[in-house]
């Protein structure tokens, strides 16, 4: 495998034309290497979610290219995208997103019964998910009987469930008090160390912050530190 996960070449995304338009992402390039749990940091509006969207190929670059576990998603017709979106990619949103009607453990193997994959095949994972995020005795229940906390946990491991390369989170804890938030940093350095998975996570804490092991400043859509020393840049 690869050891590179995310790599960004001259990254531009500019929205709306003439006096409207707005340069979201200007000439952004950096590598992100498999195993990395990586921040990324900035004030409001200058282009964290827009970067994190490209990444995930919710977006498409206006010139420029990023690779995403190998793949130039933008360049793919939506079917390929979408098989290594699901196959690949696990997303993390600041406000849950899960399907109300539908129970903890229900929610969790959504992404294996729209994929159309065994749920038998994955039980083990599933086990293993709920036991890493304290979720096993609330398997059953709907996710409003849930604090958001542990809502948040539920759609991490959804996000996990189908063995992902990469995490993308937007504001993880965003909407958390701070006891919930740190639970959720907790199982983000448990599913980067012992799943080896890689996560980029888009936040304003310096807490959040500091559990990754890298982070990269933003401002005014241009990236203004990769986090790598320069001896690190130096040698690529
Ligand atoms: P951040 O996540 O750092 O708060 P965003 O990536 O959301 O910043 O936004 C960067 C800039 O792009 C902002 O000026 C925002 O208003 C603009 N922007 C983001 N998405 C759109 C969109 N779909 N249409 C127009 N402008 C957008």
């Amino acid at each position: 495998m690869s050891d590179t996960v995310v790599s960004a070449e001259h990254l531009c995304k500019t929205y709306g034309s003439g006096e409207t338009k707005i340069a979201a992402i200007r000439d952004v390039s950096f590598t992100i290497r498999s195993g990395e749990f990586v921040s990324v940091m900035g004030p409001s509006g200058c282009g964290k979610s827009t970067l994190l969207y490209l990444i995930g190929g919710l977006d498409t670059p206006t010139s420029g290219r990023v690779l995403t576990c190998g793949c130039e998603l933008a360049a793919m017709d939506d079917t390929a995208q979408s098989r290594i979106r699901c196959s690949r990619i696990g997303f993390v949103f600041q406000f849950y997103n899960l399907v109300q009607n539908l129970t903890v453990e229900e929610n969790i193997l959504l992404p294996m019964v729209m994929a159309g994959k065994s749920v038998a095949h994955c039980a083990p994972r599933l086990e293993e998910l709920l036991k890493m995020t304290g979720l096993t005795e609330k398997r059953g229940q709907i996710p409003s009987r849930l604090s958001g906390g542990q809502q948040q946990l539920v759609s991490i491991a959804r996000a996990v469930i189908s063995e992902p390369q990469l995490i993308l989170a937007d504001e993880p804890t965003g909407n958390l008090d701070s006891r919930s938030g740190a639970e959720i940093l907790r199982n983000f350095q448990s599913i980067n160390r012992e799943l080896g998975i890689s996560i980029i996570m888009v936040t304003h804490s310096d807490e959040a912050a500091a559990c990754s092991g890298r982070v990269l400043r933003m401002q005014d859509g241009m990236l203004v530190d990769d986090g790598l020393g320069p001896e690190e840049d130096a040698h690529g």
